[in-house]
């Protein structure tokens, strides 16, 4: 198995937390005999101060011929008073374009030893899996019409455009669909059809598609009653498919179920390539102090191994090797509620040798 990786580790904490996942990818890599190729591009502010802009044209190709994209995080507050188009955050929008990723993955799952971190009761978030497919590419933040006019009256107007086509529903959906079956073969479709035709042609497609999948129980929820269900009983959902909006609102809100944004990973699947980064940003506040949580960057890099490689059996280990080192009660500063502290570099360390041990038992379990 081969696997060319470009690494864009980025800004802030994006390197720090990036180090360790490769060097957990390594490790399976040691472990199975693979070779995983890493080469290492600059993008965000890191890549404006080198290269005088966000997104290389080097960085861009570099991602278009490897197999898989692992990004850092970009954004720092020495760029934060250049145009939007011009901003460290500019260069991951057009890679994300460029790469044509329409499907965004991002679980949200509370670890039973850290569910005290969680604002939301532990009773609450006890045993919450889910897996969020956000469509990426449509809806209202790429609609057309869009933007500012004057009415004749000179008062001021905006408006944004919210369409889909059938394909572009279909597709997602069918991502949602493969996933549920691997999983616990639920699939919950979140749209606003009560008002929005947009969401009722969402609902037709979703429907006639789930004939398709007949082990996979399809229900529909209102946008409304899924915000508030995510917070009073998560543990309803197994996959929840959402058109863009509605995705990227209910992602953060379900964020608050896993206690801190630095245990949550995320894919973008679909395109050619596809770009796996843990949720957070470049955290300035905590950067080059090496306390930052790279379980997010490590939970990344198996969904690298599962989308872009196939390797589902590793990417399991890494999930679970995670689990194990907070089970044993490490912790980095974020999750260590005032107790005692492991560094990042400790943190990745800790989790590369669990992801040792649990290939080594399946080893024994085999040889007997
Ligand atoms: P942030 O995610 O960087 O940080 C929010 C809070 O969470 C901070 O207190 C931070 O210390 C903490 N945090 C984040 N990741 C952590 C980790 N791995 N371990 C421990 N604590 C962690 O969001 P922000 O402060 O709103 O934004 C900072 C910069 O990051 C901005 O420039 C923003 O534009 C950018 N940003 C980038 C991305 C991305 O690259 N995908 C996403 C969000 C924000």
């Amino acid at each position: 198995m081969k696997l060319r990786v470009v690494v864009l580790p980025g800004d802030g904490i994006g390197p720090e937390v990036t180090a360790q996942a490769v060097q957990v990818l390594q490790t399976v890599a040691g472990i199975h005999g693979y070779k995983f190729d890493f080469e290492e591009h600059a993008i965000g502010g890191v890549a404006i101060r080198d290269f005088g802009s966000p997104l290389p044209r080097k960085t861009l190709d570099a991602c278009l011929a490897s197999d898989a994209v692992l990004l850092g995080a970009v954004g720092a507050p020495e760029y934060d008073r250049l145009p939007a188009n011009q901003r460290p955050e500019a260069g991951l929008l057009l890679l994300r374009r460029a790469l044509g990723g329409y499907a965004n993955l991002r679980p949200a799952i509370s670890y039973a030893a850290i569910e005290d971190c969680s604002p939301l009761r532990s009773e609450v978030v006890r045993g919450v899996d889910i897996l969020f497919v956000r469509e990426l590419l449509g809806g209202l933040y790429f609609g057309e019409p869009r933007g500012f006019a004057t009415t004749s009256n000179g008062s001021s107007i905006a408006s944004n455009t919210m369409v889909y086509t059938v394909d572009e529903i279909e597709r997602v959906a069918r991502v949602a669909f493969e996933a549920a079956q691997k999983r616990r073969g639920k699939v919950t479709s979140v749209d606003k059809a009560n008002v929005l035709e947009t969401s009722q042609l969402w609902r037709q497609t979703v429907t006639r598609l789930a004939e398709e999948f007949p082990d996979v129980t399809l229900n529909h929820l209102y946008v409304d009653a899924c915000a508030m269900h995510l917070i009073t009983n998560p543990r309803l959902f197994d996959v929840v498919l959402t058109e863009n909006l509605f995705g990227d609102i209910l992602t953060d809100e379900a964020a608050v179920i896993t206690g801190s944004l630095g245990m949550l990973a995320s894919a973008t699947v679909g395109g050619e390539v596809g770009l796996y980064e843990p949720v957070h940003g470049s955290a300035p506040d905590i950067a080059g102090k090496e306390i930052a949580n790279p379980c997010g960057a490590i939970a990344s890099a198996a969904m690298m191994l599962r989308h872009s490689a196939g390797l589902e059996h590793e990417a399991r280990d890494i999930e679970l090797a995670i689990q194990n080192v907070l089970e044993a009660g490490y912790r980095t500063a974020d999750i260590a509620a005032g107790g005692h502290a492991s560094r990042t570099a400790e943190m990745g360390e800790l989790i590369c040798e669990a992801v040792t041990e649990i290939a080594d038992m399946r080893y024994a379990y085999h040889a007997v």
